[in-house]
């Protein structure tokens, strides 16, 4: 089984369960790997009210803690975060980067602007949105995330897609500048299987994006962005037929940032 390296937990405000729920999920769905890897702080704050605060990192850490004390040996404890890409942060996601010795940090694109434009919250702004400088405003900003080099794994790429407000005509156009950032800067994406239950009904990123990726050789990890124990691993089967049907025969593995290869 891949690992699983995309899940939160109760810090961010909007996830359930405890460490030994999040465990003992993993080991029933026989992954190899639990990684976890809740929504990091931001600056300045309070930032929003979906992440963790500065000052609950330790309690973050005691989290992870009490999951490897629950795993045993039965399955392996990654610690990561995920980490927004905003305008500036760089300073500030290398003194998160040197908090603690993570064994990866995952990027994400979740704000354009000020905007959190997959905020349920905010779905009203969609439609004052011309969605075309959207996707735009979006990809060039993912394909800045990717050449800050900041990140190991890059988050759900079409994120942008996720109440399906999608740009018509080829996509490739989008695609292809970010694809080509990505495989230079040689940072890994996710197959995020948890689009299959969103509005887009469609795992980021789509089929088309995987074989674009695969074929510039950019590495995948394949992930549930679990928010609740129940959600670990879900549809990693389907993933994996998907990321063979896009050309992937393995997938990435990271352990304190260093990359190693897993057959799929
Ligand atoms: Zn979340
Ligand atoms: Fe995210
Ligand atoms: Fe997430
Ligand atoms: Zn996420």
């Amino acid at each position: 089984m891949p690992a699983d390296y995309h899940t939160h937990t109760p810090l961010c405000k909007h996830a359930s369960g405890t460490p030994e729920g999040y465990v003992e999920a993993a080991v029933a769905a026989g992954l190899d790997e639990y990684g976890i890897s809740d929504h990091a702080p931001c600056r300045p704050e309070p930032f929003d009210d979906w992440r963790m605060l500065e000052c609950e990192l330790p309690e973050y850490l005691d989290w992870i803690a009490r999951a490897e004390t629950a795993a045993r040996d039965r399955v392996i404890v990654r610690a990561g975060m995920e980490c927004d890409w905003l305008k500036g942060c760089e300073g500030f996601i290398g003194e998160l980067a040197g908090k603690y010795d993570w064994d990866y940090l995952i990027g994400s694109v979740h704000y354009l602007g000020d905007w959190d434009f997959d905020n349920p919250k905010w779905l009203g702004k969609w439609a004052q949105t011309d969605v075309e400088a959207t996707w735009s405003e979006y990809w060039k900003t993912y394909a800045e995330m990717a050449e800050s080099g900041l990140f190991d794994i890059l988050a759900h790429p079409d994120l942008v897609k996720k109440f399906s407000h999608v740009p018509p005509g080829d996509l490739d156009r989008f695609y292809d500048p970010v694809i080509e950032a990505i495989a230079a800067n040689g940072s890994v994406i996710e197959l995020n299987t948890a689009g299959w239950h969103k509005p887009c009904t469609e795992a980021y990123p789509a089929p088309r994006f995987l074989e674009l990726a695969a074929s510039a050789g950019i590495g995948l990890v394949i992930s549930s962005d679990a928010h609740a124990p129940n959600e670990i691993a879900r549809d990693f089967q389907k993933a994996r037929e998907l990321a063979r049907a896009a050309g992937y025969r393995e997938t990435q593995r990271f352990e304190k940032r260093k990359r190693s290869t897993e057959i799929l």
